[in-house]
Order: structure tokens, then C-alpha cells, then sequence
């Protein structure tokens, strides 16, 4: 970061990356202005800022912060809080979530609240998402984990403590029922060989909480209506029956067992079991598809697919022939809707480059020597000039 700040001058500064900076260095408080701010409808305009930290009466919190937690960014809007399952048990859940720094929180099924990355912070907790139009919804969201499975219902502790949490950040952030959303809404997947455009039901975690019945526990009177993700046809829905759960009249199956039957055709994977986000962006030829029309489907030949060639040379997609595009080898990486950056130099800084991207998670550094970082790794150290930057489109 050191480098980065001395680098740029104030104007670049105040214009891409002084309130992400500030509260990078200065975090407490940035999340007392934060808070403080937010709560201009009522009269509580000389009291303390609303706190969390205040219903520990109520609610046991531990610490349990991911060593992530210091390098990432803060999120520059806060929209929704999405809802997960773990698929797993308790403990080898917390261990993988703080290892990657993929959620905010994760609620137990005793009823305990860790908290892994604090609450203003991205966590890398949605994936590849979309809502309403909008990529990346961990950068607009607070993600929380329950200790439990998609499709079975949570403990009766679980909902006391899930229940106050939602209220709290409700309240902090002024987040409307409606905008506490589940992972598998937001989840989408791209074009692959059983799909030929990107679609909804990658994923089928949290879905529990978008049934009338959990909501209603929970304390949410409302919930989104439909997705406008289909509706604008920017995703076709793959797997009717989380459809049905998300907005329809399906309910759960009333079943010990947690395994969702998976219809032949959706290949959706069920929660978070899997790692969601280690080097999110990039796919593999030979693992993911293989053709670059199978991993990147119609945006193949795009400007915004970015191929790393063997040899260390990275190439756009319209930059390369036919036959190029034809003959990638297997273990060739690409990032799909991504901005080639260009590279870093004594006046280019990467906050000119990408703004406050610039230590996004979802944001690559490819270094002269060939190493990849992503954002959040990047922070504290001297980025060499040559440096290539890549950030979501
Ligand atoms: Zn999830």
C-alpha cells in the first residue's frame, strides 16, 4: 500500500482511492462515519453510532478473523446480505471460510457468530454473481454462512442468533427485506458444455432462505418476486426445480437426507463445499471445457477474454487467429469479462489504471517474473513497473 499512496497524487487520490484508503489505515474510524451517517431518519443524531458490538449481550460473538481480513478492501456500497449453507460441519467450515476469507460471518449451529472479515469488508463470499444488471456481488454485499445444507431446515438457536444478525446489519446498512437475498439466487453460471448461455442454478446454496416458512422465522416479511436477470435475458434459468423454491410455490422435501436430488440436466453443485472463489475468475482449458468456446462461450473472440499463452505472453481474444484460438493447449488460463489493464509504469500507477479496483480480490496483478496476485494480496507491497493489470469489465 506504502507504494501505491506515495505514488499518486492527491487528485488521483481523492478521486479513485482516498475513502479506500483511509479506511484501510484508519478502520475504526471509517466505520463510526460510516454508521453514523447512516442513520439519518431518526433522531439518534447525537447518540453513539449504532454498533453490533452492542448486543453482545444478546448475541455470542467471536473473533475468528481471516489473516485477510487486514488487506481487504472496503465495499464501496452495501446493497444485500446473502444467505449460504455450508454443506458441512461446523468446525471444517469456519477452518476453510477464514482460510480463504470468504465470509463475513458464519453462524453455528450452537448459535455462535465468528466473525471472520469485518463487516464494512469485501469477503469473497458470491462468486461468480450477478443481480439486477450488476457482476461481483460480494463487492456490494455482506456474506453470511449457516452452519447447515440447502435444503434441510436450521437449528432453533441458529435462528435466534441469524435472526438478530440480519436485523442488526439491517438496520446499520438500511437493507430492506427484499434485498436479503440467497447465494443461489445471485449465483450464475457461464456457457459450458451443457449450456450454451450463462444460467442461473449453479448453485443451490442458502435456498432454504428463500422459503415463506424460514423467512417468516426470521423475521423477513418480504422477498424478491422474480429474477430480472432472466427476465432481461441476460441468464436463462438451468435448473427448475431451485426455481420453483426461489420464486414459485416449491417447498423443501422433508428429509434427513441432505443430498438434493439433482435433476440430469441442471449440474448445479449444491452449497459452498467446494471452494467458491480460490483464483475465481480464471479458467482452465482441459478442466473447465475444451475449447475456448466451451469455458467462454459467444464472448470467446471477445477483447474481454484475456488467454495466458505458454511462453508468458497474454493476449485478448480478438488479438488472436483462428487458428491460435484452436489450438490452445490444455492448462491454458483465461479470465472471462475482464479489462486487459495494460501495465504499470513510473506515471501509470494501477489505481489510474483500474481506480478502486485496484485491491479488489476480483482485480490480477501479473508480475515481470510471471507471478499472479490477486488485489488483496498486493497491497503492501512495491508493484514493479512492467506489472500487467487485469479487472473485472
Ligand atoms: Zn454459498
Amino acid at each position: 500500500m506504502t507504494y501505491l499512496l506515495e505514488d499518486i497524487t492527491r487528485r488521483e487520490l481523492f478521486r479513485n482511492g482516498f475513502f479506500i484508503a483511509l479506511g484501510l489505515s484508519l478502520p475504526n474510524l471509517f466505520s463510526c462515519n460510516l454508521e453514523n451517517t447512516k442513520t439519518e431518519d431518526s433522531k439518534k443524531t447525537t447518540t453513539k453510532p449504532i454498533s453490533i458490538e452492542e448486543k453482545k449481550a444478546t448475541l455470542k460473538f467471536i473473533d475468528n478473523y481471516s489473516k485477510w481480513n487486514e488487506k481487504r478492501a472496503i465495499r464501496p456500497q452495501t446493497d444485500y446480505i446473502v444467505l449460504h449453507t455450508t454443506e458441512g460441519g461446523g468446525l471444517g467450515s469456519l477452518n476453510k471460510l477464514t482460510r480463504n476469507g470468504e465470509a463475513n460471518y458464519m453462524v453455528d449451529t450452537d448459535g455462535t457468530i465468528y466473525r471472520i472479515i469485518d463487516k464494512d469488508k469485501i469477503a469473497k463470499h458470491a462468486g461468480r454473481s450477478l443481480w439486477n444488471g450488476r457482476y461481483n456481488i460480494s463487492t456490494y454485499s455482506i456474506g453470511i454462512e449457516v452452519v447447515g445444507y440447502a435444503n434441510q431446515d436450521i437449528t432453533s438457536t441458529q435462528y435466534k442468533s441469524l435472526k438478530s444478525l440480519i436485523s442488526e446489519l439491517q438496520e446499520i446498512y438500511h437493507i430492506n427485506d427484499e434485498d436479503v437475498l440467497t447465494h443461489s439466487m445471485v449465483a450464475y453460471g457461464t456457457p459450458n458444455k451443457w449450456h450454451s448461455e450463462s444460467y442461473r442454478g449453479r448453485k443451490r446454496c442458502g435456498m432454504l432462505f428463500a422459503t415463506p416458512e424460514v423467512r417468516k422465522k426470521l423475521g423477513l416479511t418480504s422477498k424478491p418476486i422474480n429474477d430480472q436477470d432472466v427476465s432481461a435475458g441476460r441468464v436463462i434459468v438451468a435448473d427448475g426445480y431451485l426455481n420453483n423454491i426461489l420464486y414459485g410455490s416449491g417447498s423443501l422435501p422433508e428429509t434427513n437426507n441432505h443430498k438434493s436430488k439433482i435433476s440430469p440436466t441442471a449440474r448445479v453443485e449444491i452449497g459452498d463445499s467446494q471452494t467458491e472463489n480460490e483464483f475465481e475468475g480464471f479458467r482452465v482449458i482441459g478442466v473447465d471445457g475444451v475449447t475456448p468456446w466451451e469455458i467462454a462461450g459467444k464472448e470467446y473472440a471477445s477483447s474481454n477474454t484475456i488467454y495466458f499463452l505458454k511462453g508468458g505472453k497474454v493476449r485478448r481474444g480478438n488479438q488472436l487467429s483462428k487458428y491460435n484460438l484452436d489450438h490452445l493447449p490444455n492448462g491454458t488460463n483465461i479470465l472471462v469479462g475482464y479489462v486487459y489493464g495494460g501495465h504499470v509504469h513510473r506515471n501509470r500507477s494501477a489505481i489510474k489504471i483500474c481506480g478502486r479496483e485496484w485491491n479488489y480480490p476480483s482485480t490480477y496483478y501479473r508480475f515481470p517474473d510471471g507471478v499472479i496476485k490477486s488485489g488483496d494480496e498486493i497491497n503492501q507491497q512495491k508493484i514493479p513497473k512492467g506489472t500487467l493489470v487485469l479487472y473485472r469489465k
